[in-house]
């Protein structure tokens, strides 16, 4: 919106700073990937595994590399733009989104994060943590 000098907002906030918003973990049967995380580095094998490989053939597509050095699928995911790639990809996953406001964290499946075109289930004060998705076996199509 920024690109397109649709959006004029009055303050800016950057996140690419705070610790742990990017980068990718696996926790038992589910990896957690941080919303900051870049489309390029997911286009570069940050996730690992089939899913890894499923989604770095998702966010190749998305735009051209200068955007996707950019982008980050957190954003993407919040922005709710109906056109998405993650937005139309994430929610065949059956994960959630990590999801953090003033009472704590709290989880919102994923085939439910997006509300409708441009909105989301983030309240105004709660940001977007991560998403986590089940690590797939490998002859997953
Ligand atoms: C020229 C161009 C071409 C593009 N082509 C494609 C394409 O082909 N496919 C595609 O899928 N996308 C495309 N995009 C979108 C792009 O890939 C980014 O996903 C998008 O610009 C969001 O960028 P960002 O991650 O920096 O989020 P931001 O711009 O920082 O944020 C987007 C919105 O989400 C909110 N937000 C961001 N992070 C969080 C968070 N953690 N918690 C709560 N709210 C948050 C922000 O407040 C803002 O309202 C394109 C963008 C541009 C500029």
């Amino acid at each position: 919106m920024l690109n397109l000098r649709v959006a004029t907002p009055e303050k800016l906030a950057d996140l690419r700073h705070l610790p742990g918003y990017a980068g990718v973990t696996r926790r038992g049967g589910a990896i957690r990937i941080g919303a900051g995380t870049t489309h390029a580095a997911i286009e570069d094998g940050a996730v690992p595994g089939r899913l890894g490989a499923i989604l770095a053939g998702v966010a190749w597509r998305i735009a051209y590399r200068p955007v996707r050095n950019r982008g980050t699928i957190g954003g993407s995911l919040a922005h709710a733009d109906p056109a998405a790639d993650w937005v139309a990809v994430l929610p065949c996953f059956h994960g959630e989104a990590a999801v953090l406001g003033p009472a704590g964290e709290r989880r919102v499946a994923l085939d439910r994060f997006v509300t409708g075109m441009l909105a989301t289930a983030l309240a105004p004060e709660e940001l977007l943590l991560a998403v986590e998705l089940p690590v797939l076996p490998e002859a997953t199509r």
